[in-house]
């Protein structure tokens, strides 16, 4: 609908002549003091001006800096005061100017509530432990007697989230999008993989609704810093604090993790996307 309003705004513009999308005036216009309902006013050709509003750029930018001084509310005014021919085409209820921060309020619920394509996707990773001094988990470095094995930083909590959100998303997975053969990401930080599976879902117009993360390890002790990992994913990805969730957990001494062979993650992700028409 937006689409067909650009369209023909775009296809009604020409050196000279502008052209604003415009709805006739539906409401019943009374003129008057505050208080008074003194004088009907005939609303035939009256039109509400709304955008887009489109211009030769040259001429809309010579409007402008004549224009300087003057009060006036939108470009077809300035476009006018300078002489230029503005046409009228069809406009759509959906073109709501966002003027004031309840308009902002209002569009940004509006675009929230088209997200009604709920996907959960999950994801699972795995690193063994190798010499070193600290280990990377979901963002952060946490000292401990060794390290992990990995051609990235093997921060296996975000391994796990990226791939959560491909998954949600159908996109594949990690290994697809950066493939541990290419030397890019040798010694790669997994934010910049994390980021770009969230850079996804926002190209697809959607939002990250909800992230939870299990970390599975005896060591290190994930509790005294599951608040700051907690932090950082929320600031990676742009999400306030409850929508980001870190756990921890361990095997009760069985299986690899139990032997501190190495840390296992999985992870759960939930996007919202717009309704495919
Ligand atoms: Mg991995």
């Amino acid at each position: 609908m937006l689409a067909a309003t650009l369209d023909a705004v775009l296809a009604a513009i020409e050196p000279g002549i502008g052209a604003i999308a415009a709805l006739p005036v539906a409401d019943t216009l009374w003129r008057g003091p505050e208080g008074a309902c003194e004088a009907l006013v005939d609303r035939q050709n009256l039109w509400r001006a709304q955008t887009p509003q489109g211009f030769v750029f040259s001429d809309i930018l010579a409007a402008h800096r004549r224009a300087q001084g003057q009060s006036l509310t939108d470009d077809a005014a300035v476009a006018k005061a300078a002489g230029l021919t503005v046409r009228l085409v069809p406009g759509s209820d959906a073109a709501a100017k966002i003027t004031t921060e309840a308009d902002l309020i209002r569009a940004e619920s509006q675009l929230r509530q088209r997200l009604t394509d709920v996907r959960v996707g999950t994801g699972f990773d795995v690193h063994a432990f190798a010499e070193g001094d600290h280990v990377t988990l979901c963002g952060l470095p946490i000292p401990h007697h060794r390290g992990l094995a990995g051609h990235s930083d093997a921060d296996v909590g975000l391994h796990a989230l990226t791939d959560a959100i491909l998954g949600a998303l159908a996109a594949g997975d990690i290994g697809q999008h950066f493939p541990p053969t290419d030397a890019r990401w040798k010694g790669a930080d997994s934010a910049v993989f994390l980021r770009h599976a969230a850079s996804l879902v926002t190209a697809r117009g959607g939002v990250i609704a909800h992230l939870d993360v299990t970390l599975i390890c005896e060591r290190p002790k994930i509790g005294p810093h599951r608040g700051a990992m907690q932090a950082r994913l929320a600031d990676l990805l742009g999400l306030p604090l409850d929508r980001v969730s870190v756990k921890a957990t361990t095997t009760e001494k069985l299986g690899f993790t139990g032997r501190e062979e190495g840390i296992a993650a999985q992870a759960v992700a939930t996007i919202r996307l717009p309704e495919q028409e």
